[in-house]
């Protein structure tokens, strides 16, 4: 929702409604984690007597376990922290779980996947960023279907049950490859939002996800 027209979010927000969407991906930015402010929590409130699919919250915030209650209290199904924000990481990821929603870990792109090595099978997604998070719109880093792949490797040589999400500069020229190389989310935002008929769009990104 990032890429969403700020002045128009109901009609953006029904779009996705109404489209092949499966979710929607709400970035929370503090201005310190990352150096632009994003939504507040009256605006996410608003969004969120809108939304008819669930809520994937990603939060580019410092020491988010302040804010695990709030999000659990409008309603997300995944709530996402940055490895680089939390200091102790596995008693962020029990408190989100704790709070009724799904446990998710991003990965900033010079962040190994070794450091949720020790807590993989404590996790239900893992969100590799794509780009520097802070701005929508940025170029797509092609080390990510090498961290893909190493990805996918750890999850199923623990039998581990997680998602990979792929953050960042997703488009139809990588969309398939991302699907192949063992990612189970793409995150869309202005590939979407500034195609002419964003909701075709969507059904296009599916498409290519499902070959
Ligand atoms: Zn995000």
């Amino acid at each position: 929702m990032l890429a969403a027209d700020f002045a128009n979010l109901e009609q953006d927000i029904n779009m996705v409604n109404q489209s092949e969407a499966d979710w929607f991906h709400i970035d929370v930015m503090d201005g310190v984690f990352v150096p632009n402010i994003s939504f507040g929590m009256p605006v996410l409130k608003a969004m969120a007597k809108h939304t008819k699919k669930p809520l994937d919250v990603h939060l580019m915030i410092v020491d988010p376990d302040r804010y695990i209650q709030t999000f659990a209290e409008l309603g997300s199904t995944v709530l996402t922290v940055h490895a680089e924000a939390c200091t102790h990481l596995h008693r962020t990821v029990q408190a989100i779980k704790a709070a009724g929603m799904q446990a998710g870990v991003a990965l900033n792109p010079h962040t190994p996947i070794s450091v949720i090595e020790e807590l993989i099978s404590e996790i239900d997604l893992v969100c590799i960023m794509s780009v520097n998070p802070g701005f929508g719109g940025q170029k797509f880093i092609k080390n990510t279907f090498a961290k893909v792949r190493k990805l996918r490797a750890l999850i199923d040589d623990n039998k581990a049950n997680v998602r990979i999400e792929i953050d960042g500069g997703v488009t139809s020229s990588n969309a398939a490859e991302l699907v192949n190389a063992g990612a189970d989310v793409l995150v869309a935002g202005s590939f979407v939002f500034s195609s002419k008929s964003p909701s075709q769009t969507i059904h296009d990104l599916k498409q290519l996800a499902s070959l």
